[in-house]
């Protein structure tokens, strides 16, 4: 993958600056991912769209994350150093484009179908949303209603067919020994070092005389596991402001990243 230049990544920041975090997703996708038709990024499965926003973070700040997750049990902070090939996933060859469980065969979700569940308030409910999305051979309500043992099994079924869709993994803490399992939000990531970046070379350019507001990127990366199912309903207000990439203009009712 070519290593984007600060023009790249200062012309990337200013598409995504207004732009809602699902979108953001997309964007950074199309960015690593050229050879696609922009519009079938929000159709690609969650996995890979990880997949490629963490190919394109190698190429701009390296293959090693270090970031930091507050301990469940007594809150401590713990300092992580991850390696982006050690967390990747193998894809299963050829590409399970969809899966048979539950009775029903279902594709992995998209980016398109967390933006259609982000309205709904409830979590099951939510859950469920997405998976009637998913299945492929109608019954949609069918799955709405199905019960959580299958649910379950759909889910698993589903994450062995597009593993990279949840990156999580487990860590100890150092000062209770809670074991927490920690998720990798790739989007997010690569979207706060982009943030911090362009802040830096603009702050460069124009001489800032007070310096301030530099070099304060988050760095709640790594954040408490949620599968996509949790996230898309954590993340769950509605997002007020502009949208041009694909998954927001599909579904006005795109949804808001919340820091946890
Ligand atoms: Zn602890």
């Amino acid at each position: 993958m070519r290593k984007p230049e600060a023009h790249d990544l200062l012309a990337l920041w200013e598409r995504g600056a207004p732009r809602h975090p699902l979108d953001r997703s997309a964007l950074l996708c199309a960015w690593a991912r050229p050879e696609l038709p922009v519009e079938s990024i929000a159709d690609l499965p969650l996995g890979e769209i990880t997949a490629s926003v963490l190919r394109l973070r190698v190429a701009c700040f390296g293959e090693r994350i270090r970031a930091h997750v507050d301990c469940e049990g007594c809150g401590e902070r713990l300092q992580l150093s991850v390696s982006i090939p050690d967390v990747l996933q193998p894809v299963a060859e050829p590409v399970l484009r969809d899966v048979e469980a539950g009775g029903a065969r279902y594709r992995p979700p998209c980016l398109r179908d967390l933006a259609a569940a982000a309205g709904e308030r409830d979590t099951e409910r939510a859950a469920r949303l997405l998976l009637a999305r998913c299945r492929l051979d109608g019954g949609g309500d069918d799955a709405a209603r199905s019960s959580e043992l299958s649910v379950l099994e759909i889910e698993n079924a589903l994450e062995v067919a597009d593993p990279n869709a949840d990156i999580a993994f487990e860590v100890r803490c150092e000062a209770c020994g809670h074991l927490s399992t920690a998720q990798l939000d790739a989007a997010e990531l690569l979207w706060d070092e982009i943030d911090v970046h362009a802040r830096a070379l603009l702050a460069d350019e124009r001489l800032r005389p007070n310096g301030g507001g530099l070099g304060r990127g988050r760095s709640t990366l790594v954040r408490r596991r949620a599968h996509y199912r949790r996230r898309a309903v954590s993340e769950r207000e509605i997002a007020g402001g502009r949208h041009d990439f694909p998954v927001s203009r599909y579904q006005p009712s795109a949804i808001q990243c919340q820091a946890s």
